[in-house]
């Protein structure tokens, strides 16, 4: 079955042109090469990305989400509200704050937190939500802050996969309350390791440089003082570097990006897969960057499992991946009282997801090759 000739297709793999490499090198052998002027033009230009609102670089988008939820003002006794169809750190750091999480299912058409379920899972100790934008798809932005306004609810938008979407010609990164971006090595827009937060003022922003390195504030040439207890989470110059090199592409990216997915709809739809029920993604081509491309399998239809599925996949030189198992049913979760049968939609979906492969040197010859790949065990395993 495997296919020597043709190159395994991973499903995602990162764009880094040779003056960024280039770039990377002159950092290293400047002199200077953890946080520094790399990262402040990395941030003066994701700030201009984002509207000229204050922009902060982390480490990670993990700690973005963790030092939005403290900036917020969220801790002991407050519940934020989020979805169980993310990754996992989206809820974690609801619990390395203090605060608890409270899962709200999802809507299988755009997998994202269902709003109306959103609405009625707000009580007094509410104090924060955090949406997720699976794949990139933004939740409906007007009803989101609508809510949030209604409710007085601080919003920290989980925009990890993000980047580059956008809501009615809005970028994501310039409405809103406090956003989050990561720059993960597999997200649209990578410095490696690393993630930003959008913030609303200059207070703001100064906290979140506080929380990023030890609390700790200069004060006069030979200072300095420990105001809060912050953490360790600022990021390189090299990884800046790297970032403010994809930073230049992003608009390309995401037209890419686009037509790959359109490449897929066109390959995918009306072929045997869907016919048996292969589940595709909403149709979005406005607001969505299309960080990945997720399809849910038709298992009952089935005679394989998933793990089967993907292996088939693996033999004709097509890489896949799982984004994501439902949070809520991983061992930490369960001991802390949550179970199968609570949030059905994001049970069933992180349970069938598929991604298949989708990062911006793929050509529609690529993507051709992956339909007809799934059109065909779908037609070979189907009953
Ligand atoms: C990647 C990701 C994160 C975490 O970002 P890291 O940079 O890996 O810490 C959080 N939420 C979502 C939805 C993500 O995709």
């Amino acid at each position: 079955m495997s296919q020597s000739s043709v190159p395994f297709l991973p499903f995602v793999k990162p764009e880094i042109d040779e003056e960024t490499i280039q770039g990377v090198v002159d950092v290293l052998r400047s002199g200077w090469i953890t946080t520094g002027p790399q990262n402040q033009k990395f941030e003066a230009a994701l700030s201009d990305y984002c509207g000229g609102r204050p922009v902060r670089t982390f480490n990670s988008g993990t700690a973005t989400l963790e030092i939005g939820l403290r900036i917020a003002g969220v801790g002991a006794g407050d519940e934020v509200i989020t979805t169980p169809a993310s990754w996992v750190s989206t809820s974690n750091v609801i619990y390395e704050v203090g605060a608890t999480p409270v899962f709200v299912d999802i809507d299988p058409a755009t997998r994202n937190i269902d709003l109306d379920l959103l609405e009625k899972a707000i009580t007094p100790r509410t104090k924060a939500l955090i949406p997720v934008y699976l794949s990139g798809l933004p939740v409906d932005m007007d009803r989101l802050y609508e809510i949030a306004r209604a409710h007085k609810l601080r919003v920290i938008e989980d925009a990890a996969q993000a980047f580059g979407a956008t809501w009615r010609g809005e970028r994501i990164g310039r409405l809103g309350d406090i956003v989050s971006f990561s720059f993960h090595a597999n997200k649209n827009l990578t410095s490696i390791e690393g993630g930003a937060l959008v913030l609303n003022n200059e207070e703001e922003a100064v906290l979140a440089q506080k929380y990023r390195l030890q609390g700790i504030v200069r004060t006069g040439f030979d200072g300095m003082d420990c105001e809060l207890l912050g953490g360790k989470y600022n990021l390189t110059d090299v990884a800046a570097r790297v970032g403010l090199g994809q930073l230049q592409h992003i608009e390309r990216f995401t037209a890419q990006r686009k037509k790959l997915a359109r490449a897929y709809f066109a390959g995918l739809e009306g072929g045997a897969a869907v016919k048996l029920g292969l589940g595709l993604p909403l149709a979005d081509f406005e607001n969505s960057n299309w960080h990945m491309f997720l399809v849910t399998l038709p298992l009952d239809r089935l005679s394989i499992s998933r793990a089967e599925f993907m292996n088939h996949l693996k033999e004709r030189g097509i890489g896949s991946g799982v984004h994501y198992p439902a949070i809520h049913l991983f061992s930490l979760y369960r001991a802390r009282g949550f179970s199968e049968g609570m949030f059905p939609h994001a049970e069933h979906y992180g349970a069938s997801t598929v991604t298949l492969p989708l990062f911006t040197q793929l050509s529609d010859s690529d993507v051709a090759r992956v339909c007809q790949a799934v059109n065909e065990i779908c037609e070979q395993y189907g009953k």
